[in-house]
């Protein structure tokens, strides 16, 4: 008989996020394939879990997850675990799951932390509907043709984010989103726990000081553009941002700015008017 692949949910920072049963299934499998060995030694010391540990990461993945399956086969109980939170989850697991699968192994998730989900409860944006986006592209370019595309994602926006990045994208995010409440859920579970608050614009420019952007973080953006109350240079910035943006799909001024225009709820030409305006005012 083949063995089981657990999938192992383990703590994002505090260490008494750890199930009961996380704690009995790592345990009693055979082997514990870990992102990085060292570091879940330390969990594992911490519960007086003796269990051998293989290296599973995204450099090994491909030929681990051949040779765990022969030992899956050969009756052998595996557990996978990640640095922090469910594995799969921007993790490694999701190979050795599909192969488990199309090789008739039972597959086994045992739920616990994770920070996409744990950001969202107590970020006080919409629950009802959500889309995880994992990691948005390191360079700008990307990153701006990917946020269009979800634009008119009628849903709760949720990506993770570094502190070195997050800037950049609470900026690129205002200028293609448009002014949007959102939500930095910074060191979840840790000491420093932060949830931080408000529009896009104000975020960015708090996260613009390295002070602040510290630690692993949550962004989350809600779905609707702020209609009313902006600031006129905000809203003249959004146009110009939008326009520049469909210029670069491939559309013609006119075209760019009838699009960009539709997006924000103006007609044609009042957003022609503002960029008018603005120029008038350079
Ligand atoms: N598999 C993990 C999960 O279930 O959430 C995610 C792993 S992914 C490689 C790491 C990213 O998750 C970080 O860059 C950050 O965006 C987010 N993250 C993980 N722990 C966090 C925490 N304690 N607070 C805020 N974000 C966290």
């Amino acid at each position: 008989m083949a063995g089981t692949l657990y999938l192992v949910a383990t703590p994002i920072g505090n260490l008494e996020d750890m199930t009961h049963r996380a704690v009995r299934v790592l345990g009693e499998v055979d082997v514990i394939a870990c992102e990085d060995t060292r570091h879940t030694k330390k969990l594992l010391n911490h519960y007086g879990i003796t269990t051998k540990t293989i290296s599973y990461h995204e450099h090994n993945e491909r030929e681990r997850a051949a040779e765990l399956l022969e030992r899956l086969k050969s009756g052998r109980d595996i557990a996978v675990v990640s640095d922090a939170g469910t594995p799969a989850i921007s993790d490694p697991g999701f190979r050795l799951t599909r192969i488990a699968i199309d090789n008739g192994v039972a597959v086994v998730p045992v739920p616990g932390a994770n920070a996409l989900t744990t950001a969202l409860i107590a970020s006080g944006l919409p629950t009802d509907e959500f889309f995880f986006g994992g990691f948005l592209p390191a360079r700008s370019g990307a990153r701006r043709a990917r946020l269009a595309e979800l634009r008119s994602t009628p849903a709760t926006l949720i990506f993770y984010e570094g502190p070195h990045r997050i800037a950049a994208t609470l900026k690129d995010a205002h200028e293609i989103l448009g002014e949007r409440e959102a939500v930095v859920a910074r060191e979840l579970t840790k000491l420093h726990e932060e949830f931080a608050r408000g529009r896009l614009s104000e975020l960015a420019t708090r996260f613009s000081s390295a002070e602040n952007a510290r630690g692993e973080m949550v962004l989350m953006i809600d779905r609707t553009v702020i209609p009313s109350g902006i600031s006129e240079a905000e809203l003249v910035q959004t146009i110009t941002a939008l326009v520049a943006k469909f210029e670069e799909d491939g559309l013609d001024h006119r075209a760019a700015l009838k699009k960009a225009a539709r997006e924000l709820g103006l007609s044609r030409d009042e957003a022609y008017r503002r960029l008018v305006a603005e120029r008038g005012n350079e």
